[in-house]
């Protein structure tokens, strides 16, 4: 027995889910529309502890879904908080080089990002950075002026007023536990009942690969978080920084380095680093969850990925426990900044989809499968690009799902 018919059931209730959901109570206004999130509120998960930064699309490789999405989901995204009355400010950032052998990395970053049509890219010297950012230090920088910030707990708030406003139904402490798929229909069992629908769209962040071997397919890749932890300038040292300092990343990760970020609130935080985390939803060192782990050791990609990144693993496990490292590697940025300007932070765990040949996928990744959809890699940028990616996960469904 099923409680409710609907047309398409989305399930997880971060910005990725949501902002899905609005597109489809937009496209298709008549469509029944169920979005099931496990925990009371919509973005308690990676939409809800990020960093909050608009990004601009400078990193991602020319052509690839993150950098189409990303460059025009920022616009997108300042445009619907302008519309919406969302704080947001794009106050550009910069992306420093603290050594010689960055400065070919570097150009290649302004490289790209011209490629992926960014406007205003400008390399700078230490004079202008200075200007720029008073505090920060390096030998030249690269200066990125579409860059924002806003508040993606308020930009999830919103896409939730306005599925509800088209129609579109959230269900929140419902935790999908289980997918039958029968020939005409398939039957969703959540801690709330059962619910029957044509198609289902998995949207399910930390969690996305469990959900799609629930519905009997084979992910191909496993989920592995990445904890993210931040310290916080105190406000009598927050003038260090203006707006956004970025080291230049390294290319064999996909992730951007500890850096600064002014908020939108003001508030200046540091980081976040990028340490395996030994459960999904592991946002402190001490959560452990062993069906967690040993699914990862289980995992052939997981030994291949920690024989390749064994050396940079340990640096940031390091960086984790030691303060003085942490506040080191921000150093390379801004000289001034002690020890004592710091204070522990929050965290944030991303979802890292990982292949069986130990490569972590780097670009946007959905699959369908039969009547499903499932959103196996969004990492950042994806609250950014989420206006956008929603269009091309709807576009998706509507060819493989016949999502009309
Ligand atoms: C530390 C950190 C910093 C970041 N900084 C930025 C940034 O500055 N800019 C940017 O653009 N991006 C950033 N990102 C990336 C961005 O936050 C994520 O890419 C984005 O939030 C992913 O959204 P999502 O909806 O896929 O995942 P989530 O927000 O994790 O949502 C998935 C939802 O699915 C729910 N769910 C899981 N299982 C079930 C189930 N069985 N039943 C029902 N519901 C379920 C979860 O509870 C969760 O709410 C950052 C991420 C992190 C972690």
């Amino acid at each position: 027995m099923t409680d409710s018919r609907y047309n398409v059931v989305v399930i997880g209730g971060g910005i990725v889910g949501l902002a899905v959901a609005r597109e489809i109570t937009r496209r298709f206004p008549r469509s029944r529309l169920l979005l099931l999130e496990k925990e009371a509120r919509v973005a308690s998960h990676q939409s809800g502890h990020n960093s909050g930064v608009i990004h601009s699309g400078v990193y991602y490789k020319p052509g690839s879904l993150k950098a189409r999405l990303c460059v025009r989901g920022a616009a997108a995204m300042i445009e619907f908080c302008r519309e919406h009355g969302i704080p947001h400010k794009v106050c550009g950032k910069v992306i420093v080089a603290a050594s010689e052998a960055e400065l070919p990395r570097l150009e290649e970053l302004r490289q790209r990002g011209q490629a992926n049509g960014l406007a205003g890219l400008r390399l700078i010297g230490t004079e202008e950075l200075r200007e720029i950012e008073p505090h920060a230090s390096g030998l030249r920088a690269l200066v990125v002026p579409s860059t924002g910030v806003t508040d993606y707990v308020a930009v999830c708030e919103k896409y939730a007023d306005l599925i509800s406003a088209q129609g579109g139904t959230i269900h929140t402490s419902a935790a999908v536990t289980g997918l039958k798929r029968l020939s005409a229909e398939i039957v969703v069992e959540t801690s709330r009942g059962e619910f029957s629908t044509t198609s289902v769209i998995n949207c399910a962040g930390l969690f996305s690969d469990r959900i799609s071997c629930m519905a009997g397919d084979d992910a191909n890749v496993m989920i592995v978080p990445f904890r993210g932890e931040y310290y916080d300038l105190v406000p009598a040292r927050a003038s260090l920084v203006r707006a956004l300092i970025y080291p230049v990343p390294d290319p064999r990760f996909p992730f951007l380095g500890v850096h600064f970020t002014r908020r939108i609130t003001g508030k200046v935080d540091a980081g976040p680093n990028a340490v395996l985390a030994s459960a999904r939803e592991g946002y402190r060192r001490t959560n452990v969850n062993l069906g967690d782990v040993a699914s990862f050791l289980a995992f052939p990609g997981f030994w291949r990925m920690a024989a390749q990144h064994w050396r940079n693993g340990c640096g940031e496990f390091y960086r984790s426990l030691s303060k003085p490292a942490f506040v080191r590697a921000l150093q390379r940025l801004l000289p001034e900044v002690h020890d004592e300007d710091l204070v522990p932070g929050g965290s944030g765990v991303r979802a890292q989809a990982l292949k069986r040949d130990g490569a972590l996928v780097d670009d946007f990744q959905f699959v369908s499968s039969g009547r499903m959809l499932h959103v196996l890699n969004v990492p950042s940028p994806a609250a950014t690009a989420s206006l956008t990616i929603a269009q091309a996960i709807v576009d998706t469904a509507e060819r493989d799902l016949g999502l009309a």
